[in-house]
């Protein structure tokens, strides 16, 4: 897609810090992190938003959410249970769909976010 700046990401015509790649998905840092941990994930395929994803795009949605525990793992940010059973640790997941979802970027991205609490108490 022209003019979509995760599009030209994925095809590495503009850089990025690239944590994780495969043959449908690319992972890399946020420009502007919230957290120690923000990384983005986005399918190489162009999609706008969730809501544009189809019946055939559940294989890719399902690898994206499957790859933040890696990301959180191979990023010191998963969570680890603790002898009394609480769990210390831990990471969001997150899509922002259009604008009252918050979202600045339509091309489809989930980010992961961690290593802080930021969010905790607000969502
Ligand atoms: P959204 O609000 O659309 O869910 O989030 C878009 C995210 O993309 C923001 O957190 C923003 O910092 C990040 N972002 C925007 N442009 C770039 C860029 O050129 N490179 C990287 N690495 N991140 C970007
Ligand atoms: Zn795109």
């Amino acid at each position: 897609m022209d003019n979509c700046i995760f599009c030209k990401i994925a095809a590495k015509q503009i850089p990025s810090s690239i944590v994780y790649e495969d043959d449908e998905l690319l992972a890399f840092k946020d420009i502007n992190p919230a957290a120690p941990v923000h990384l983005l994930v986005i399918p190489k395929i162009h999609l706008d938003t969730l809501s544009s994803a189809q019946a055939e795009h559940q294989a890719v949605l399902g690898k994206m959410l499957a790859l933040a525990p890696k990301l959180a793992s191979d990023h010191g940010c998963a969570p680890i249970q603790q002898a009394d059973g609480r769990y210390n640790g831990g990471y969001k997941t997150l899509i922002n769909t259009g604008a009252d979802g918050g979202q600045e970027v339509y091309h489809l991205h989930m980010h992961v976010i961690g290593g802080s609490q930021p969010w905790r108490g607000q969502r």
